[in-house]
């Protein structure tokens, strides 16, 4: 009987002994259980605050896109290099007709600033705006000269586009860097305009003022920049000059 008792007393201290041990190994379980738990959440914190400062960053790289709208009308915008261009949206009663990329006429060279429109006769008489536009495009292949401008309006009132308005245009010497060009037509040796040539060349003016906020002071002619006799009739009529200003920004 007491082999008995000892046998059950020993079965009865194995039982014990084994579940304290499968007690013990639960508390490890549910203690590793937990530190696991608390591992994944810092991972997921970490990723979570690691894409947001990546998204973050990459948001602040990118750049505006630049806006544009149909009246053109857009104000100049600042960057760290001073003013640029706005973008400008040219009116459909501008023929575009851009010269391909070459550095005789088109270089390419940004323009970054219009603080001036200058104003040029062609210089050749009764020649259309399209055979100066061709003219320009021709240099590229006969190296002839550099020469181009951002437009040329014509002895029917037409008015073509050759260079973009962000680009250079060969016109003006030094005053390339910060002025749009606008080259006009003449029947005659005078280098007066005819009046239908005008009434065009007064719209586009008047649209290049508005659109790049450009005052009396910096409406100039290729003269006013270089002495050359440019453009002829508005050089020896200085008087029709000031009223040619007159309907532009009058
Ligand atoms: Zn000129």
């Amino acid at each position: 009987m007491a082999d008995f008792h000892d046998q059950i007393n020993q079965e009865m201290a194995r039982e014990e002994i084994h579940y304290r041990r499968q007690l013990a190994l639960e508390k490890k379980r549910r203690e590793h259980r937990r530190k696991l738990f608390f591992f994944s959440l810092g991972v997921v914190l970490f990723a979570a605050v690691t894409a947001g400062i990546v998204a973050l960053s990459l948001s602040r790289g990118e750049k505006e896109p630049p806006s544009s709208n149909q009246d053109g009308d857009d104000p100049p915008t600042q960057n760290e290099d001073g003013p640029i261009t706005p973008a400008v949206t040219v009116p459909d009663w501008v023929k575009q007709d851009l010269l391909p990329l070459n550095e005789y006429s088109r270089p390419g060279t940004p323009l970054t600033q219009v603080t001036h429109v200058v104003v040029h006769y062609v210089g050749n008489p009764g020649t259309t705006a399209q055979q100066n536009r061709n003219y320009f495009e021709s240099l590229a292949t006969t190296h002839e000269t550099s020469a181009s401008s951002h437009f040329v309006v014509g002895l029917e009132g037409e008015i073509i586009q050759c260079v973009p308005l962000d680009e250079w245009a060969y016109c003006t010497s030094q005053a390339n860097a910060y002025s749009i060009s606008v080259e006009v037509c003449h029947p005659d040796e005078d280098g007066k305009f005819t009046d239908v040539t005008v009434q065009s060349l007064v719209k586009l003016l008047r649209w290049l003022c508005d659109t790049y906020g450009i005052d009396r002071e910096h409406l100039i002619r290729h003269y006013d920049v270089t002495g050359k006799i440019c453009p002829k009739w508005y050089v020896d009529h200085p008087e029709d000059w000031e009223a040619l200003k007159d309907m532009v920004l009058g």
